[in-house]
């Protein structure tokens, strides 16, 4: 930290001798790698971005923190050589996907290298028998999706951003999303079969590290391990059917959510909109706007639900308005207008506002009528049905009017008290924005494969708090 200088932001930088040397040897030893230094900014500026700007507390937090220097990987030597030379020279590297996190998870803190695997996208083998599939970590999820439909095999769980994100991105920075209704979130066991390494360290090592081995690296923001290729189990293609529902109130749309987590109809997404948040959504081509006090559930339901499901639905109160296969509708597919693309389209409209994330006690009621007596007009619901520990729930992203951090301190403190878990989307490490503890194995993790502490600074409270 010593020899760090600090910018005109006050955040510490290499000084720019440092960074040139190392960009010197990258350059001798692969010139045909893409690296991009101080001539040119903006290209660094936008490289260092994610969409951490829902947040207006990360915003001031991350001000002025940007890359020295961006390198863009297509191939494993090419990331062993850029984490050798990060090691050998002593500058901080942070791993990046598509930079569509929130939480500022791949932005530099300390400046350094940001490394870009986009390239690095091959679907390398496809399990005939059993469907697992290793796959490099610069892939776009919705890529792979589309290599995998004529082989009748899908990914189990995606997030809204599939078509803009990349696989590794997702296991390292993600959690959840379409999908976690049937398979939980990112970490369960299960979800995440193994992963190839890179090391950073003078002679970096390539390890393969089997499902336990994983476990430390999986949502670890890049901090203990570059992530080259993954080994995941997919599902069978289900020719998912996307359904917008409409209710007449809000207790009537919850109630109808709740009771569908108890059936047999086979989904894969259940999202549940407030009307104001509705009323605001770009809704796909043919599907009709809402009207004004229409609460919306939106439902990817399997071809075989269709049957029984309007019928089932309509003696709860809702009314299907709109129905088309997923992958032939027009505008945006639902999954779209779900997670935190919801939060998206209603921040393009009303950019004073931002959003929290929680899981729900059970039964939701109480404390949503809680919240909602509390806050009103400030807070707007947002709910995601997931599988948590083998049992179907109710998540909820609601979108909050700004009202600065005293105000998300209270309502944080208020959603505790009626009984939700928080997970803060305003936070940047990956514990504070967990539960809040420890885990030893992500810190063991990082002493084996990152000794001096270069991969993604700052973002592992264990390292920054261990003894060592
Ligand atoms: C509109 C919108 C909707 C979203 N919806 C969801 C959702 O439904 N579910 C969800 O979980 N998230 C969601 N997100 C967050 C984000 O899109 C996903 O988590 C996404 O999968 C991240 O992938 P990425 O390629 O953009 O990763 P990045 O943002 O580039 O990186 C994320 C983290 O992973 C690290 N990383 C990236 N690649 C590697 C690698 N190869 N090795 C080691 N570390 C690596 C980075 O350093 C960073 O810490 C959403 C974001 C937006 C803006």
């Amino acid at each position: 930290m010593a020899e760090l200088q600090p910018d005109y932001s006050g955040f510490f930088r290499y000084p720019e001798a440092r960074i040139a040397a190392l960009a010197a040897e990258l350059g001798r030893l692969d010139p045909s790698m893409p690296l991009l230094g101080a001539e040119a900014p903006a290209e660094l500026e936008r490289l260092s971005r994610d969409y951490s700007d829902y947040s207006p507390v990360l915003v001031e937090r991350l001000r002025g923190c940007r890359a020295q220097l961006v390198a863009s990987a297509s191939s494993l030597e090419q990331v062993r050589l850029v984490a050798g030379a990060c090691a050998r020279h002593g500058i901080a590297l942070t791993v990046r996907g598509a930079g569509t996190g929130n939480y500022g998870q791949c932005v530099p803190l300390q400046g350094g290298l940001v490394l870009d695997l986009c390239g690095l996208d091959r679907l390398r083998h496809v399990d005939a028998a059993t469907g697992v599939i290793e796959v490099e970590a610069g892939s776009l999820m919705g890529g792979l999706n589309q290599q995998l439909e004529p082989l009748g095999r899908a990914l189990r769980l995606v997030p809204s951003t599939a078509r803009s994100a990349t696989i590794g991105g997702f296991i390292a920075g993600g959690s959840g999303g379409i999908g976690s209704l049937r398979w939980g979130f990112l970490r369960d066991p299960g979800n995440l079969l193994g992963l190839e390494v890179v090391t950073v360290e003078p002679e970096p090592r390539l390890l393969r590290l089997d499902a336990a081995a994983s476990t430390p690296l999986n949502h670890a923001y890049g901090t203990n391990g570059i992530l080259t290729a993954l080994r995941l189990p997919t599902t069978e293609l289900v020719a998912w059917q996307q359904l917008v529902v409409g209710f007449d109130s809000w207790d009537r749309a919850l109630a109808a959510a709740q009771a569908l987590l108890g059936t047999a109809f086979q989904l894969q997404a259940l999202t549940l909109l407030a009307a104001p948040i509705a009323q605001q959504l770009p809704w796909p081509g043919g599907c009709p706007a809402p009207l004004a006090a229409e609460q919306r559930l939106l439902l990817l339901a399997a071809p075989d639900a269709l049957e029984v499901l309007p019928a089932w639905l309509a003696a709860l109160g809702g009314q299907i308005h709109w129905q088309a296969p997923q992958g032939g509708s027009r505008g945006l597919p639902l999954r779209e207008l779900s997670w935190n693309h919801t939060t998206l389209h209603w921040r393009a409209r009303n950019p004073d506002w931002t959003y929290l994330q929680m899981l729900l006690p059970q039964p939701e009621a109480p404390c949503l009528d809680l919240l909602r007596e509390r806050w009103g007009d400030d807070l707007l619901w947002h709910l995601e049905a997931v599988r948590q520990q083998g049992g179907a729930r109710l998540a909820a992203l609601p979108l909050l009017r700004w009202r600065g951090e005293e105000a998300l301190e209270r309502l944080m403190a208020d959603c505790r008290q009626a009984g939700a878990v928080i997970f803060n989307p305003h936070v940047i490490s990956v514990e504070d924005g967990g539960l809040g503890v420890v885990d030893a194995d992500q810190v063991a993790a990082k002493a084996a494969h990152d000794p001096a502490g270069l991969l993604n600074p700052g973002k592992l409270g264990g390292w920054l708090s261990s003894p060592g």
